[in-house]
């Protein structure tokens, strides 16, 4: 299998240090605000990685951090504690806003088919291992003090620091401005550990040897909880492009100063962005969207799934309705020509014809050459227009989604129970609803729950949506 890495700017071919283990960490998600679309691709783009390296033979530990705490407003270790934001434009406590967009970050992965991490992990849970890495850091002569402000990561002790990003530190030097935080000695220096500011009463604040109110900055966590749960060094480390110049280059820095110089990561994955109609996302262009504005718009979550494979991770993908409208289309076609042939009788994918033998392997070819899934998908829809047996089509789909991650099967038996116009119901069954509705209102869910039996022995199925209770003939 061939991955880009970051690194070295190349396709490399890929080997883990302790073949077939692999250990992967994903930076996570910041929990003060919706999940949005753009989170939505990067995050079904690492689930994609994870299913194909598995298919490839690896035995994957993947482990994901909730940044909860010390992600600023700016990437110069300055401005608003992002949670704090996100407190105060929800009116609720720190701790609320973190459960809440936390739990909707994983209800959205869910939505999406994505595999939740082995070991997922929260930077608040984990206070002790960042403050022992710092202390660490400290002893071993890679820190100092700004009074008032925090320690800090001299970035001059370590002779290649910047490397991922290839950073010119010589012309930053040249080119800084006044220093947003006055005190550092260079211009890429970084925050370890924060000390809360007078008058700043933050609502999260830990006890540290330099102040009794402090917190970690955010580049610890993920050093620290990745070498917790996966060691000093990790075979794949993925994150959005934008984490390359800052956010990953103190990773290195601050586990390979600790290690003394073992290499943090072998690879370095990095997902490209989406925009939204050529713009920004940003909640201002009102283009902010999240996997609900997706379904109440009429579309399902595997359409953005399908929509996301038809471009490379490492390009930018421009979202528009328009797209995702053709995605959907798309996947109602190749959902109903599955459902024909799901019928015919099975056959092992051992037992496939020399012709669909080489449609498999083109397809494990594209995806196991840096995940190249416009060609996969491509060669998806030439298996359904061939003219290999409906039995052929069916298994080979179905090896196809051990790597792609749609749940083929279950999307036949969804997309085959039709949507019911509720005027037009006989009357016990109206009866049945209209009862159903009620006992609901009441909060009477052991009611609600038979009358969903009753409903389902008429050959109803019942959903509860935003819009009331939506009902599904059973085929
Ligand atoms: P954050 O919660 O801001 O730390 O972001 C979580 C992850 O999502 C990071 O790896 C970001 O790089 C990535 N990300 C944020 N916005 C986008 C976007 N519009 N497109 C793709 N990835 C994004
Ligand atoms: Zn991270």
């Amino acid at each position: 299998m061939k991955l880009y890495n970051t690194l070295s700017r190349k396709v490399e071919e890929f080997q883990p240090a302790n073949a077939p283990k692999v250990s992967l960490y994903a930076c996570g998600f910041t929990v003060y605000d919706y999940t949005h679309l753009g989170h939505l691709r990067k995050y079904s783009m690492d689930d994609i990685l994870i299913r194909t390296l598995k298919y490839f033979g690896y035995e994957v530990t993947f482990v994901q951090n909730v940044t909860d705490v010390g992600h600023l407003a700016s990437d110069a270790d300055t401005g608003e504690d992002k949670l704090e934001k996100g407190a105060k434009k929800y009116g609720q406590s720190v701790y609320d806003i973190a459960h809440k967009f936390e739990d909707y970050f994983f209800e959205s992965m869910d939505a999406m088919g994505n595999l939740r991490p082995d070991v997922s992990c929260r930077a608040t849970d984990h206070i002790e291992q960042q403050l022992a890495m710092v202390l660490e850091l400290e002893k071993k002569g890679f820190t100092y003090v700004i009074d008032g402000d925090g320690v800090y990561f001299d970035t001059s002790k370590l002779s290649d620091y910047g490397k991922l990003a290839r950073l010119n530190l010589e012309q930053q030097k040249e080119g800084a401005r006044v220093d947003v935080v006055v005190g550092k000695r260079n211009p890429a220096d970084f925050a370890l550990w924060k000390f809360e500011k007078p008058g700043e009463n933050r609502a999260m604040v830990w006890p540290s040897p330099w102040s009794e109110r402090s917190f970690p900055g955010w580049h610890i966590e993920c050093s620290a909880m990745s070498m917790e749960y996966l060691g000093d060094q990790i075979d794949i480390h993925t994150g959005g492009i934008d984490h390359i110049p800052v956010h990953h280059t103190n990773e290195i820095a601050q586990a390979e100063a600790v290690t003394g110089k073992k290499p943090f990561v072998k690879y370095w994955v990095h997902h490209n962005f989406l925009r939204v109609e050529n713009e920004k996302m940003s909640k201002s262009l009102g283009n902010f969207f999240t996997i609900d504005d997706v379904i109440k718009k009429g579309f399902h979550p595997k359409a953005l799934r399908l929509l996301f494979l038809s471009s490379h991770y490492r390009s930018e993908l421009n979202f528009t309705w328009d797209s995702l409208a053709g995605a959907q289309k798309a996947l109602e076609k190749l959902v109903a020509q599955l459902g024909e042939h799901l019928s015919e009788e099975s056959i092992n994918i051992k037992d496939v014809s020399p012709a669909a033998l080489d449609f498999k392997d083109r397809f494990v070819a594209a995806m196991g050459n840096d995940l190249d899934t416009p060609q996969a998908v491509a060669t998806l829809w030439e298996v359904l227009k061939s003219s290999l047996s409906g039995a052929e089509k069916a298994v080979l789909l179905s090896e196809f989604d051990q790597l792609l991650g749609f749940d083929f099967k279950g999307l036949v038996t969804e997309f085959s129970q039709e949507v019911v116009d509720l005027t037009k119901l006989p009357e016990e069954v109206r009866t049945l609803l209209d009862q159903r509705k009620e006992a609901r209102a009441n909060k009477n869910w052991q009611r609600s729950d038979e009358l969903r039996s009753a409903l389902l022995e008429q050959g109803f199925s019942v959903e509860d949506t935003a819009d009331g209770q939506e009902l599904h003939r059973q085929k």
